[in-house]
């Protein structure tokens, strides 16, 4: 979805001999914004958004593209590399596909609740939209340290809520990751200081559920 295709022409000259190579390299990008930086305020500052996406996601994305090269997992998709990883390249493919994810699901005119069969499964596991908002904002407050909390999906569709640390994502144990927040320090310090449990309550007047029941 973030990819495309390099194409990178290698010439090397050899005893007056021009060889031409050309290599196909897949390159991941950063995300666009389907909003204004500031258009997410007051739930989140135009400078937490632009340092967040601009600088910190933009990073992942440089240190997956330098660490992709010579390994088996040059035209892999982030998925896949996920699954098969481990160390540095792990963890950068995870904060790439986690923040796709995370900056795709919001919007100015977010909030309410979801609507459809999401709504349903929602319902089926928690009694209610009310219940699963508590546990999931548990999740988020109860993470020690740095990671994510996610409502994520099985094969047969049962949602689960999960707690993945630091760059880890639900694909790691074959799951499909719907709805992400974020809990490292840099996605609310500037905002919102120690008060983490603050910020995952906003969190929901901007979450775009078309977008979030798609995923499901
Ligand atoms: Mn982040």
């Amino acid at each position: 979805m973030i990819a495309l295709i390099a194409s990178i022409f290698l010439l090397l000259s050899t005893n007056n001999e021009i060889i031409s190579k050309k290599e196909n390299v897949m390159k991941f990008e950063l995300v666009k914004l389907p909003y204004e930086t500031n258009g997410l305020e007051p739930v989140i500052s135009k400078q937490t958004i632009e340092l967040h996406h601009g600088k910190h996601l933009q990073a992942y994305v440089n240190n997956l593209n330098n660490l992709i090269p010579g390994t088996k997992f040059e035209n892999a998709d982030i998925e896949t590399i996920i699954r098969e990883s481990d160390g540095a390249i792990f963890n950068n493919a995870g904060q790439v596909l986690n923040h796709d994810l995370y900056f795709t699901q919001f919007s100015p005119k977010g909030g309410g609740e979801p609507t459809g069969k999401l709504a349903e499964a929602i319902n089926a596991t928690w009694g209610s939209f009310e219940k699963f908002k508590s546990e999931f904002e548990a999740a988020g407050v109860s993470l020690f340290g740095s990671g994510w909390a996610w409502l994520a999906k099985d094969k047969d569709g049962k949602l689960v809520i999960t707690k993945e640390a630091n760059g880890s994502n639900p694909v790691k144990n074959g799951l499909t990751p719907i709805l992400g927040f974020d809990v490292w320090e840099h996605s609310y310090y500037l905002d919102y200081q120690n008060r983490r449990a603050d910020h995952i309550k906003a969190l929901w007047q901007i979450i775009d559920w078309e977008v979030v029941g798609k995923r499901y």
